[in-house]
């Protein structure tokens, strides 16, 4: 690692969760010991992940000014789009601005959505609110009877279809509709399997409560006509509406590295295989579970990496991730009012606990950062924020050390 320079420069290319994270991770622990620049294409941090509950009016993604962050960490921002590294001559090349030198390289640039099933609406994040609202209404005027939530293989956080469907039972239920039939089909084991069988269990419960089948082990893949047939069994799926994940893939940048769906290699480190001082986080890695709050993770870790190397007094910590979930179940609905409880025993045994609204995606630095922003809360209160919403919350640490990944997020874990 160059510490040649001083202070050291480090560019971060990507402006969403990973890069947020780690830019202020690093400003709070190497200050002025490193020299920052951001290099990201929209001019917006946007949480993404409170998409879901736009639909149903329950809450909106919120978009924060990347040149005010920039600004209050003293970093500089420089509105681009990496096309390529020269690993040897330590240099970005830029789609606008031309080249681009670095000490130290953190690549945060996500994944790519591919669409897996032509007929179903699938839900990216991005502008598919209104279609779902035309489901919605469809449903309310009995046009749509039946509704099948689908996880396709390859897609490794499956919980924003989780809560769309407990989002969609709780209106279906408001609408006054007993008889519309929704349905969760999924490669997972059990519901949200890589929570670990307890916290498994408490959202089959939930869906249970709310009347929404669950399949499990399935695969589904379209026929020619773009129709749904269901395997290993190979019946065609019974539904007249589907709403499916995307599938992603890495976004190939040149000179660095892809796996064959184009993630970057990483070690746990989150050192790029084969390029010196550079290093990546969150979706677009080949860590195997692509989650907000692990990208968060990763960063936090690269951080303290670099913040030593820089000189700050900071022992790094390995990454080890921990998984937490906030799934939305909707607001008012009766069958959703009991939180999921218990299993915070002693031991390794899963933890099922409340947790603050500004930690859907959940990172150190991120989530006061955007508690602070959204209702300009000091940031020692972001422990008493009170969430009205029902909400349930789930952190499952995973004791999974070196094995990190090779986790299979469809199998329910064994805390060890
Ligand atoms: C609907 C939905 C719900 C979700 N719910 C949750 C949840 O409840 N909890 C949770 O933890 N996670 C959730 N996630 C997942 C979470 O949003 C992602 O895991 C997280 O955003 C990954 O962070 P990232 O920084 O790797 O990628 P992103 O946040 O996607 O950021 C990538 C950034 O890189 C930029 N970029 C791309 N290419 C380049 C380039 N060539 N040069 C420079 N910059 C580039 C992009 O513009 C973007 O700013 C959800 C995702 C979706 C879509």
């Amino acid at each position: 690692m160059p510490t040649t320079e001083s202070p050291a420069h480090v560019v971060i290319a990507g402006g969403g969760v990973a890069a947020v994270e780690l830019a202020l991770a690093l400003h709070d622990l190497a200050g002025p010991r490193v020299r920052l620049t951001l290099v990201a294409p929209q001019p917006d941090f946007e949480l993404r992940a409170l998409r879901t509950a736009e639909p149903f009016s329950a809450d909106h993604a919120r978009r924060h000014s990347l040149a005010d962050l920039a600004g209050r960490i003293g970093a500089r921002l420089v509105a681009d789009r990496v096309l390529a590294v020269d690993g040897d001559r330590h240099e970005l090349r830029l789609a606008a601005s031309g080249i681009l030198g670095y000490g130290t390289l953190v690549l945060a640039t996500g994944a790519r959505h591919r669409t897996a099933y032509s007929r179903a609406i699938t839900f990216t994040g991005d502008t598919e609110s209104q279609d779902y609202q035309g489901l919605l209404a469809d449903l309310d005027g009995h046009w749509t009877r039946s509704v099948a939530f689908v996880v396709p293989p390859g897609t490794t956080w499956p919980l924003p279809l989780y809560e769309l469907a407990l989002m969609t039972a709780r209106e279906t239920h408001a609408m006054g509709i007993d008889d519309a039939r929704l349905q969760l089909v999924s490669p997972e084991a059990t519901p949200l399997a890589l929570f670990g069988p307890e916290a498994s269990q408490a959202v089959a419960d939930l869906l249970a409560r709310a009347n929404v089948t669950f399949t499990g082990n399935t695969y589904a893949r379209p026929d020619a006509e773009g129709r749904l047939q269901l395997l290993p069994g190979g019946e065609r799926l019974d539904a007249e509406r589907v709403v499916a994940l995307p599938t992603i893939e890495g976004i190939p940048i040149g000179g660095v590295p892809g796996d064959d769906r184009g993630f970057i290699p990483v070690d746990p480190d989150g050192r790029v295989r084969g390029l010196a001082d550079v290093y990546a986080a969150g979706d677009g890695t080949t860590f195997p579970v692509k989650q907000g709050g692990l990208a968060c993770q990763q960063a936090d870790a690269i951080a303290e990496l670099l913040a030593a190397a820089a000189g700050a007094d900071v022992t790094p910590t390995p990454f080890r991730p921990v998984l937490r979930g906030r799934l939305l179940t909707g607001r008012g609905a009766q069958f959703l009012e009991h939180p999921l409880a218990g299993g915070a025993g002693a031991g390794a045994r899963p933890e099922l606990r409340l947790w603050s609204a500004h930690r859907k995606v959940d990172g150190r630095y991120l989530s006061p950062w955007l508690a602070e922003l959204d209702g300009a809360i000091a940031v020692d209160d972001l422990d008493d924020l009170d969430d009205q919403e029902p909400a349930v919350d789930i952190e499952v640490p995973l004791s999974v050390g070196r094995d990190a990944m090779r986790l299979d997020p469809y199998s329910p874990l064994s805390p060890r």
